[in-house]
């Protein structure tokens, strides 16, 4: 039988086994940096298949590779394992068991898609060409302050090489995009990240005699406007920029002046050159308001996430393989979003393809990644893995 058939034929034989898989992952969600149940689940089920399988990568990291039967390129396949804490309120048979712990952000479709994927090309490697890496890392959702995220550790410990990964793929799910839709970037796919740092330090006082200190909690509402003022109006409006502050606490009493206060943020771009841009300003605006405030202010930013970039060549085969195996009428172009990913370590190493899959059922509202009534169309899983292995081996072919 053609190999493209065959694919999409079991493909719906799998339907029933990807629920499964699902709704088993659904029910037991784990915190990032806690997967251990979940890469046990994992670990066995490539083992099963016959695949080599490593465990224990940067902590619950799991790689399984399976080969082919011909030469060919060796391709990875990235699915994240970890949950959030949330109280899920959609009330399904599957919900949470765990409480306040939820797979609200579709991890659960991601590795059922990616274990799915393994099964499927395992029936057929006689006839494929080269090698498959299945990837499933720990910690996508973002790491406390100091550790480092699931792909920063899984690249630090060479899932890329020996052998070298020529093309990795992954896929989030998508819940404002309809069941049987794929949408696509050529290019920037979302935006680079860091977490920012802005520490205000003053001089404590009587309520009632602040000339005798410095306010830190006044000057602390300059500073946000003056960074929003400089965001808007030293960048050039062509190069969309985001920060954002999530966090500010300082002061004990109504009655005294505060002598420190901490803010903490998120910083969000599209392009290397402007985040330059952004930080350096930022620190000149930040230096002079100290001097006239007589505070001392530091501004820091810790990187969080490169800026998601698919590869160019890469995009235009894996968008030639989607039209064959879905349809073209199924593939929609993705504008830059300003979230961002760890994915994009991976990105910035080997040639990469990164797509959203549709999970809205179609007529509805659907609910946004993050929240507790995040509810993703089941009927989507046989279309994310009709693309997952229609691309890894329309991809591995030499
Ligand atoms: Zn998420
Ligand atoms: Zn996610």
């Amino acid at each position: 039988m053609e190999l493209l058939k065959e694919i999409l034929d079991q493909a719906e034989e799998l339907t029933e086994e990807l629920t499964n898989l699902r709704r088993e992952f659904h029910q037991y969600p784990e915190l990032s940096h806690q997967e251990e149940r979940t890469a046990g689940v994992v670990a066995r089920y490539l083992q099963d298949l016959g695949l080599e399988v490593q465990i224990g990568i940067a902590d619950h990291g799991v790689v399984g590779t399976l080969a082919g039967a011909r030469p060919g390129k060796t391709v990875a396949w990235r699915a994240d394992m970890d949950a959030l804490p949330l109280e899920e309120k959609v009330a399904a048979p599957w919900r949470s068991q765990v409480p306040g712990v939820m797979h609200a952000c579709g991890h659960d479709f991601h590795m059922s898609i990616g274990l799915a994927a393994a099964r499927l090309l395992s029936s057929l490697k006689d006839r494929l060409a080269g090698r498959f890496r299945f990837i499933f890392q720990p910690a996508e959702e973002g790491p406390p302050r100091g550790e480092t995220s699931g792909a920063q550790g899984m690249v630090a410990a060479g899932v890329l090489e020996d052998p070298r990964v020529e093309a990795i793929l992954a896929l989030h799910v998508a819940p404002n995009l309809d069941v049987g839709f794929i949408r696509y970037s050529p290019e920037v796919v979302m935006a680079g990240a860091d977490r920012v740092f802005l520490t205000i330090t003053g001089k404590a006082a009587h309520g009632a005699t602040p000339h005798r200190g410095v306010d830190p909690i006044l000057i602390s509402a300059q500073a946000l406007m003056q960074i929003q003022g400089f965001l808007a109006q030293r960048i050039d409006a062509r190069h969309p920029v985001i920060l954002t502050f999530g966090r500010i606490t300082g002061g004990n009493r109504f009655n005294i002046l505060a002598d420190r206060v901490e803010l903490e943020g998120s910083f969000r771009y599209l392009q290397d050159k402007v985040r330059q841009e952004v930080q350096q300003g930022l620190k000149g605006q930040m230096a002079g308001l100290a001097q006239g405030s007589g505070a001392q202010i530091s501004l820091n930013f810790q990187p969080t996430y490169p800026i998601l970039r698919n590869d160019a060549a890469l995009s235009a085969r894996a968008v030639e393989v989607l039209g064959r195996v879905l349809g073209e009428d199924r593939l929609k172009l993705h504008h830059p979003a300003m979230g961002s990913e760890d994915f994009s370590y991976y990105a910035a190493r080997v040639p990469a393809f990164y797509f959203f899959l549709g999970v809205r059922t179609p007529g509805t509202k659907g609910h946004a990644l993050h929240s507790p009534d995040f509810n993703p169309d089941e009927a989507a899983l046989t279309w994310g893995l009709k693309a997952a292995a229609g691309l890894l081996v329309g991809l591995s072919e030499p």
